[in-house]
């Protein structure tokens, strides 16, 4: 089936058969979305001699990645990007476009008068407690553990950490999040989440772990050098004519709106993300404030210039306000609940069955993915594409 899929029956421009087709066309490849998938795609593609075109609806380049320069201060436009990994190929991969600094993720919680720290380690549980000894903070969760088999985000939670951390520090700033009762959602999104019975307050456990110096928006540039990237374009505004220009589509985007919606609209969760330049040096003493009860409606502060250190008599910072992703709202966090997931899986069964579009990313794979897993994602993809050109 050659089937771009919208419901209005369109198609895409009478394209010749696979032999011939990229020597008519322009392009191997048309990538639609300039994010890390469609930049990681593009790069290890045309290092492999194949042509790439890239289009993103953004003014920008790097999708939800991209940082730019505030006060002197790289701002991490949608959210704090924290590189991890412990995947040594992808590692060496980003280092091919920008050093990285050894900064360690460790955010703070608040939540009524106090701070704690995070993830869920020997420091939290003192701050919570008092307790100072492993098996003083085991007995402690133990007495207090969800013990059955957990079906869902609060049981999941209540299992490994008990019903102190959860009403501390997970039920009302989930909430918040995901705009959901903790019982509605699936249990993997807390599981994230480190716990250790050790005083170390390192937020994830890969190997290696930074922010690109500089940015990563210069990462992207570097990446992204010799291969064409046209920006403010939007798809769909387009699609059969930009389908044309290329033996096959590297679709990033929402996979719904690329079915024009004909299962039902996907759940995503959106964000409204507040900076504030502030005349003073230094505001919160951190990266990452998490703030987990419900006086504050925003779940987090960023303040941008710890990530690199940067030294400035201003500082910036980003209030984090999730929303529901309504009309015009720029979709980040897919929603794996049950219903997206049945919802999901027949557009995953139509995406198989459409040849000459490759779907991957966030978006397009529906899935909570973060940077290293994207790459590795995308790696998989032109590697098994290469070879079946090569077959
Ligand atoms: P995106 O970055 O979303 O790129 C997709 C691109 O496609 C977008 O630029 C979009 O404009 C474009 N596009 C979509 N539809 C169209 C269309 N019709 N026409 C043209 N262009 C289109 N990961 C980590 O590893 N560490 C972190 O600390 C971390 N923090 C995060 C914080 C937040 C708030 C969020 C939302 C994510 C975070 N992530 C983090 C995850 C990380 O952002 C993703 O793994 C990564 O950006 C996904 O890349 P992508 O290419 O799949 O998607
Ligand atoms: N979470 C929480 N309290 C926190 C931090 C996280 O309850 O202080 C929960 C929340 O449900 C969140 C999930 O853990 O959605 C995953 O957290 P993570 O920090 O990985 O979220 P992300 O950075 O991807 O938004």
């Amino acid at each position: 089936m050659t089937d771009d899929g919208s419901a209005g029956g369109l198609r895409m421009a009478a394209i010749p058969s696979t032999a011939s087709r990229q020597e008519v066309l322009g392009y191997d490849y048309l990538i639609v979305g300039c994010g890390l998938f469609g930049a990681t795609f593009a790069r290890l593609a045309t290092d492999a001699g194949k042509r790439c075109l890239i289009l993103d609806r953004r003014p920008h380049i790097g999708g939800n990645c991209y940082t730019e320069n505030l006060a002197g201060i790289n701002v991490h436009r949608y959210g704090a990007h924290i590189f991890h990994t412990s995947n040594k190929a992808v590692w060496s991969f980003v280092h091919r476009f920008a050093e990285f600094n050894n900064y360690v993720n460790s955010p703070k919680a608040i939540s009524g008068d106090r701070l704690y720290s995070l993830p869920f380690n020997m420091n939290t549980f003192y701050e919570l407690w008092r307790t100072r000894t492993p098996s003083e903070a085991r007995q402690k969760i133990e007495s207090q553990r969800f013990l059955g088999e957990p079906a869902n985000l609060e049981e999941q939670a209540l299992s490994l950490v008990g019903q102190d951390i959860y009403d501390t520090l997970i039920r009302d700033y989930t909430r918040k999040q995901w705009g959901k009762n903790p019982r509605e959602l699936p249990a993997f999104i807390i599981k994230r989440l480190p716990l250790r019975f050790t005083y170390n307050n390192n937020y994830f456990t890969d190997r290696y772990q930074g922010i690109p110096i500089g940015g990563y928006t210069a990462l992207f540039e570097a990446m992204l050098e010799g291969i064409e990237v046209r920006l403010n374009v939007d798809f769909f505004d387009n699609r059969s004519q930009l389908s044309g220009l290329a033996g096959k589509v590297v679709y990033t985007g929402c996979i719904d709106q690329y079915f024009d919606y004909s299962f039902g609209r996907l759940e995503y969760r959106s964000l409204d993300f507040h900076n504030e330049v502030l005349d003073i040096e230094n505001f919160q003493g951190n990266a990452v404030i998490n703030y987990c009860d419900t006086s504050e409606p925003f779940t987090r502060i960023i303040e941008h210039k710890h990530f690199e250190g940067s030294s400035s008599d201003v500082t910036v910072i980003t209030r984090e306000y999730p929303k529901a992703c309504t009309g015009e709202a720029i979709p980040y966090y897919p929603v794996n609940d049950l219903r997206n997931q049945a919802i999901y899986r027949q557009y995953q069964a139509r995406a198989q069955a459409t040849e000459n579009v490759i779907f991957g990313g966030r978006l397009s794979e529906y899935k909570y993915m973060d940077m290293h897993v994207v790459i590795e994602s995308a790696m998989n993809r032109i590697r098994s594409e290469l070879r079946q050109a090569s077959a």
